[in-house]
């Protein structure tokens, strides 16, 4: 009778272990001590991306390791010279459609517990952490960009303080003094504009930019636009024109969005152009408004084309490098028009002048 009871409790036991080990998220393998798979939970069908696992076969038959360059790793002995837990998250799995995930794997030696009482295994965990290492990835490469993008224009502040420190004491030369310090004072206006940008792209990334939806009568709003840069344009001697369509209705969205995204693309289309003129365009379109900025200005290569909406993306033309910029304007723009489920096209020819095109739907 007592027996009967203890096998009861033992089978309720099992079972219950049975059900914590299926839901869990992470995958589990267990394994004799020749690393041949005893026990696995259905999670590490998910991670290993297979249909089933056959109990008796060695672990290494469905556990295809490589490293981070992807040269394959002899399993079996990872797991047979694991005298203590070990852990690492620099492993890969390559799954037979080609694709390749990044895995965490956790190698515990174990006793007691499978076939024979007493006999020794191992147990493995295994977790898809390609998500977090790509996010790992993006950080280390964004923290190096940023660093390098701001190392710049400190020492090139610095030393044109320095230089008009020199001067003051040497010949106390105002022109020369003038001059050393409006470079100075140009770089501090970069490094501003870049923290500006770097702000709205946090709040954008974080979805706390505030947005609620509005309507926006887009005649005065693309007057105010013209109002606002109309100086900057006549500073270069360019023309800002505007063409709106008579038939345009309001535009329900979010003004903020739509403001910054317009004032990127006229702030571009006029410190790109040398001679001639930028017009902002207005024109109604199914459920909603289609803007569009056009210049006469030195214009995108088909192959930059594709990367002005990068992080940090720059053209390597000498007209563009020698105008102030961050690249982190249209990546910003990019972000808040998903955010107003907005559509940008980019059209634009070397030498010719580009146009920026974007239609804003109406949102409720
Ligand atoms: P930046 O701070 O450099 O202006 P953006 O992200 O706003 O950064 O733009 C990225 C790059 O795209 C610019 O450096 C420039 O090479 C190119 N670009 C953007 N707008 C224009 C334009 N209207 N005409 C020519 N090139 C442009």
């Amino acid at each position: 009778m007592s027996s009967k009871k203890t096998n009861v409790s033992t089978d309720i036991d099992h079972q219950r272990l049975e059900s914590l080990i299926n839901s869990m998220s992470d995958g589990v393998i267990s394994t004799d001590e020749k690393a041949n798979i005893v026990l696995y939970n259905g999670a590490a069908l998910n991670v290993l991306d297979v249909n089933s696992i056959q109990k008796g076969d060695p672990v290494d038959t469905v556990l295809k390791l490589t490293n981070e360059h992807g040269d394959p790793l002899d399993v079996k002995r990872i797991i047979l010279d694991a005298k203590t837990q070990i852990t690492s998250r620099d492993y890969k799995i390559k799954y037979s459609d080609g694709s390749v995930v990044s895995l965490y794997l956790s190698i515990s030696p174990v006793h007691l517990g499978y076939g024979k009482k007493g006999e020794k295994g191992f147990v493995l965990i295994i977790r898809d952490i390609t998500r977090e290492k790509s996010l790992e990835e993006e950080r280390d490469e964004f923290i190096s960009v940023i660093s390098h993008e701001l190392r710049t224009p400190i020492a090139i502040a610095e030393g044109a303080i320095g230089n008009a420190e020199f001067i003051l004491e040497k010949s106390g030369d105002t022109e020369k003094i003038k001059e050393a310090l409006a470079s100075a004072h140009q770089q501090a206006i970069y490094l501003e504009d870049m923290i500006n940008d770097l702000s709205t792209l946090s709040r954008a990334e974080r979805g706390v930019l505030e947005n609620s939806v509005e309507d926006i009568n887009a005649h005065q709003f693309i007057e105010s636009l013209q109002e606002m840069y109309i100086k900057d344009a006549e500073k270069k001697g360019i023309q800002l024109y505007i063409d709106v369509d008579p038939e345009l209705e309001l535009l329900r969205s979010s003004k903020l969005y739509v403001q910054e995204i317009m004032q990127n693309f006229i702030t571009n289309a006029i410190k790109y152009t040398e001679e001639g003129s930028v017009t902002v365009h207005a024109k109604k379109a199914k459920d909603g408004v289609e803007f569009a900025v056009s210049d006469t200005g030195i214009g995108i290569s088909k192959g930059d084309q594709a990367r002005v909406f990068d992080k940090f993306f720059r053209s390597e033309d000498f007209r563009t490098r020698s105008q102030n910029g961050t690249g982190l304007g249209l990546h910003v723009t990019r972000k808040l028009a998903q955010m107003a489920k907005a559509q940008i096209n980019l059209s634009s020819e070397l030498g010719k002048g580009s146009t920026f095109t974007i239609y804003f739907p109406n949102l409720n």
